[in-house]
């Protein structure tokens, strides 16, 4: 009886030994692969249409970037640090990465909420996200299915982050007076560096109007 076992017990073993110093060698070969088809499907498709005219030709949107692409550790010297950092984003993506359209620098990043319950999985993937781009200083935008048919909130969604007025095109009346609205921008507070508008009959009229503010009724 004890034979027995040792035999098997063996043959478990060389079992073992087998698969991992024999079988490993075959790993070289080349395997057969097939596509899996579109790369965006049903929601994820619409929304990123979308969000393409919410941008139009003032940035390219990127789907299902991996985090890695986008941002790396920041001024970790311990190798193992560095090691679980890289490591906590590598098998992440960002859903859809807003860029600028002639440098292609990542400008905001939108994540589309499909609507199913916060499972563990869903939560910890907010907090992630959440955690990466505050700390890369990345506006994040959450956005829930139902924008993909209300693409002007969407615009007002992103023209905080990204200008999305074309300044010869955009011309704008004053909504006390009715006189046209000239742009400039602010030299000092708060909004430093940022345009906007004002009234031409300024100092008589003193209404103004934030320059990226885009009012579009048209799709709502
Ligand atoms: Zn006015």
């Amino acid at each position: 009886m004890t034979n027995i076992f040792i035999i098997v017990v063996l043959l478990v073993v060389f079992f073992f030994i087998i698969q991992k110093y024999v079988i490993k060698h075959d790993d070289t070969r080349d395997y057969p692969y097939q596509s899996k088809g579109p790369l965006l499907r049903g929601q994820e498709s619409a929304f990123y249409n979308a969000l393409r005219s919410a941008v139009g030709e003032h940035a390219v949107v990127f789907a299902k970037v991996n985090m890695a692409s986008v941002i790396t550790p920041k001024s970790i010297k311990n190798k193992k640090q560095l090691f679980v950092a890289s490591n906590r984003i590598a098998r992440s993506y960002f859903d859809y990465v807003i860029c600028d359209p002639r440098t292609l620098e990542p400008r905001v990043i939108v994540e589309l909420d499909n609507g199913q319950p916060l499972t563990k999985g869903k939560a910890e993937r907010q907090k992630l996200l959440m955690h990466v781009c505050k700390s890369a200083n990345l506006p994040l935008i959450g956005a829930s299915v139902k924008h993909s048919y209300q693409v002007g909130r969407l615009r007002r969604l992103l023209a905080a982050h990204i200008d999305l007025i074309e300044s010869d095109k955009e011309i704008r009346f004053c909504k006390k007076c009715g006189s046209p609205m000239v742009i400039k921008t602010a030299n000092q507070g708060e909004f430093k560096g940022r345009r906007f508008f004002t009234c031409s009959r300024q100092p008589n009229c003193t209404y103004t109007e934030n320059y990226n503010v885009v009012f579009d009724t048209e799709d709502e």
